[in-house]
């Protein structure tokens, strides 16, 4: 079983084909959003950075602007104080001076210098002496600007320096009094590094990288150190507004970096990267399972939809099984079946159930004649018929050919029969088939059950039993089945079964019985007859197991054995004399309907030499006109081999002359029962004169049977009859004695001449 077919196969392809691609593309769409949130992360985190650094310089501005403001304000004030208290005013402005250095520690050196610069009183921290010019480098440079500032009062700014001891430092002058009240000024020497640590809070410091330019000169830190490759912000504080001032500039230290920043981009990037490889498996695995889920739901669909298939197949084959397929009515095994059910249901009720068989009567003439087209749709228009006298709880089965079974269960018996007797009513109405009206009989067999049979088969056998004797009994009626049926179908196989060993014992042997010329009473012919010394020592008529052998189809090796047999007989006089009688010989229409019968008779009369018109077939009206169609195309063909043909027993049909003349027959027999009561009898001798003068008529020949007496034998030469046959001339003898018959020596002509 192929659960994916080709097209679902090739869909199936198609979308794994695309299936890595949507996994890759989720992929990178997640690793591009992770790595936009990523940059985004990133760049808010440098962000906040800024931010925090920004914040930062700010603030140490600020302060560092305030702390140098009140620096400059206590310079002010010094001065102020000198001005006003005059400049002689040491012993004041010496315990000023040690509360400036002392409050403001970064501070090495103030001084008072006299209007020309020269210093009045110094105060100095650190070692040894210093000169004043080594304080207060104040050159020709300055001169301009302190000439301004004894009008303005304003402070004067020094560049930045290196002090005695290598650090570096700056100057800042004050003037004591303005204008033409100017006494001098204040000096002081600032260590810059000192004044930057102490003015920015250690906390700060810390964190940060720091590094002040001023005018050009490395200020901080000292001694100098590295600098980091980038500042991450920096503002300039002028302490003089000469628009140069001290540049700052600081970055962030690693820690404090490290402290801004979190983890949480890379963290971000990293799980972000993961989740999109995951995603993407995930979508992938998810699609395969889905496609997986899909095929398994498609295969279950299609295993469901094939089990239904299945159901349907074995049902329509279950159907096949036990249906016709041409009527549509259940079949020999379908019959079976519903008769076992049929019959486990009616247990031990009251009702009658019965099988009817019913059989077309001579339906093969109506295919024959018609067409089996034809004849289908009769065997169809059957059950139609049949219908309207059922109920709806009777069964109708086609048990073969224009067999049809009717199982139906009714109050009583008398029903049961009156059913039958409707059914053969119904048929007789004819049937409206195409173009024609077709008229045809039928006959039923009727078994009851249990009392015939308590089995299916023993009750459709039992009802077939019965329905032959119907048929038998001249059809077109009914027939139930009774026990000495069974009794004579029991003789009936037990006479086939022995007929069988008969035929290989060779039990069987043929005589003859002459057949005169009523004009001069010659043996113009001998009829060959079967005739059967059954083994427990008793002879078996003919009529008898001819009839069982054609019931039971062995027939046809018995008719070989007799024609076979026959020939040969004749062919052994034909060394006797030129003069050979005909040699007429029985067949059964079974016989003649058996496949390549004619060949057959053709190759028999070459192996014995015999020429064809020696051989006259006798066939019995009744197979004649059984058959006609077919009997027709049979006839014609042994005709156009040679072979004469003689129609047995005419009369019993009461089929009319005329008819015949379709047919090429050569001879009519008049049947015994005309013959034997012929001189008293004026329908009898009405009848056979018919017979005769109409056959002479048409040009064929007449053979009376049964001739016993002279009178018979007169009557029969005045009405022309051609040919006689009968016990007045001889019986059924064995060959030898026809071949002394044949010599010359026949008994009757003796008799007759005496
Ligand atoms: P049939 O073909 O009509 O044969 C004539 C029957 O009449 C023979 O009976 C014969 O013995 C009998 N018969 C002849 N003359 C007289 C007579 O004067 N008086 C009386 N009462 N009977 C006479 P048989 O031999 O018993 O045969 C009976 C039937 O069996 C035959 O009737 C024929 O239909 C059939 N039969 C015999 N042999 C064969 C055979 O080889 N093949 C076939 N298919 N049928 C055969
Ligand atoms: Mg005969
Ligand atoms: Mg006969």
């Amino acid at each position: 079983m192929t659960l994916i077919d080709s097209e679902f196969g090739a869909s199936l392809k198609r979308v794994e084909r695309w299936r890595p691609w949507v996994a890759g593309l989720l992929m990178l769409a997640g690793i591009a959003g992770t790595l936009f949130l990523y940059r985004g992360l990133q760049s808010a985190e440098v962000d906040s950075l800024a931010r925090y650094v920004d914040n930062l310089a700010d603030y140490i501005e600020v302060d560092m602007l305030a702390d140098l403001g009140e620096q400059m304000n206590a310079h002010r004030r010094m001065a102020a104080r000198l001005a006003h208290n005059g400049i002689e005013d040491a012993g004041g402005w010496q315990l000023n001076a040690e509360l400036f250095l002392d409050h403001y520690g970064y501070y090495r050196t103030l001084a008072v210098l006299d209007p020309a610069l020269e210093v009045l009183w110094i105060r100095h921290r650190g070692e040894g002496h210093v000169a004043p010019g080594e304080i207060f480098p104040v050159g020709e440079e300055y001169r301009p600007a302190l000439a301004r500032a004894r009008a303005t009062g304003e402070i004067t700014a020094t560049r930045p320096r290196f002090l005695p001891d290598g650090r570096p430092g700056i100057s800042l002058i004050i003037p004591i009094g303005t204008n033409e009240r100017h006494a001098g000024y204040v000096a002081t020497t600032m260590d810059i590094p000192d004044a930057i640590d102490a003015m920015i809070p250690a906390l700060f410091r810390e964190s940060l990288d720091l590094h002040a330019v001023a005018r050009g000169r490395d200020v901080y830190p000292y001694p100098p150190q590295a600098a980091p490759s980038q500042w991450d912000a920096g503002f300039t504080v002028d302490l003089d507004d000469d628009e140069t001032g001290f540049l700052f500039e600081f970055a962030v230290s690693d820690d404090i970096r490290e402290q801004l920043s979190s983890a949480m981009p890379e963290v971000v990037l990293v799980s972000g990267i993961l989740l999109s490889l995951l995603l993407a498996a995930v979508v992938y695995l998810g699609l395969n399972a889905g496609d997986q889920a899909r095929v398994m739901a498609r295969a279950n669909r299609r295993l469901e939809q094939e089990i239904g298939e299945r159901e349907a197949a074995e049902r329509e084959l279950s159907f096949l099984v036990n249906h016709d397929s041409l009527t549509g009515l259940p079949n020999r095994s379908g019959i079976s079946e519903f008769l076992a059910d049929m019959i486990e249901n009616h247990g031990d009720r009251q009702a009658q159930l019965a099988v009817l068989f019913l059989d077309l009567d001579q339906f093969k003439d109506i295919n024959d004649s018609l067409g089996h087209q034809l004849g289908d749709q009769l065997l169809c228009e059957v059950p139609r018929r049949l219908a309207g006298i059922l109920r709806d709880r009777d069964f109708v089965g086609r048990h073969g050919g224009d067999e049809f079974l009717i199982a139906v269960e009714r109050a009583d018996r008398e029903q049961v029969e009156q059913l039958a007797g409707n059914i053969l009513h119904a048929l007789d109405a004819g049937f409206a088939v195409e173009d024609h009206r077709l008229f045809i009989s039928g006959s039923i067999g009727i078994a009851y059950y249990p009392e015939s049979g308590r089995s299916v088969n023993e009750l459709i056998q039992n009802a077939d039993t019965a329905l032959f004797k119907a048929k038998n009994a001249g059809r077109n009626q009914f027939a139930v089945f009774t026990r000495e049926m069974f009794a004579q179908a029991q003789h009936r196989l037990n006479l086939s079964r022995d007929i069988r060993h008969a035929l290989e014992d060779g039990n069987f042997r043929v005589v003859y019985q002459p057949i005169v010329d009523v004009r001069d009473l010659s043996m113009s012919g001998v009829e060959a007859l079967l005739r059967w010394d059954h083994r427990d020592g008793y002879p078996v008529p003919p009529q008898e197991f001819i009839r069982v052998a054609e019931e039971t189809g062995i027939i046809g090796r018995l008719g070989e054995f007799a024609l076979d047999r026959a020939l040969s007989d004749l062919a052994q006089w034909k060394s006797l004399s030129e003069d050979l009688p005909g040699l007429a010989v029985n067949v059964s229409g079974a016989q003649i309907h058996e496949a390549g019968f004619a060949e057959q008779l053709s190759i028999l009369l070459h192996q014995h030499r015999i020429e064809p018109e020696q051989l006259h077939l006798e066939i019995t009206e009744e197979v004649l006109i059984e058959n006609l169609a077919s009997n027709r195309r049979m006839l014609h063909k042994l005709d156009e081999i040679g072979i004469r043909i003689v129609v047995d027993d005419f009369g019993v049909g009461y089929s009319s002359l005329s008819y015949l003349k379709n047919f090429p027959i050569s001879v009519v027999k008049i049947d015994r029962g005309f013959v034997r009561d012929i001189v008293s009898d004026p329908e009898d001798q009405a009848i056979t004169r018919t017979i005769c003068s109409l056959a002479a008529d048409l040009g064929m020949q007449t053979v009376a049977e049964g001739v016993e007496t002279d009178e018979q034998l007169a009557l029969l030469a005045s009405y022309r009859c051609s040919f006689a046959q009968g016990f007045l001339f001889a019986r059924p003898v064995e060959a030898d004695e026809i071949a002394q018959m044949i010599g010359g020596q026949q008994p009757w002509r003796a008799t007759s001449r005496d």
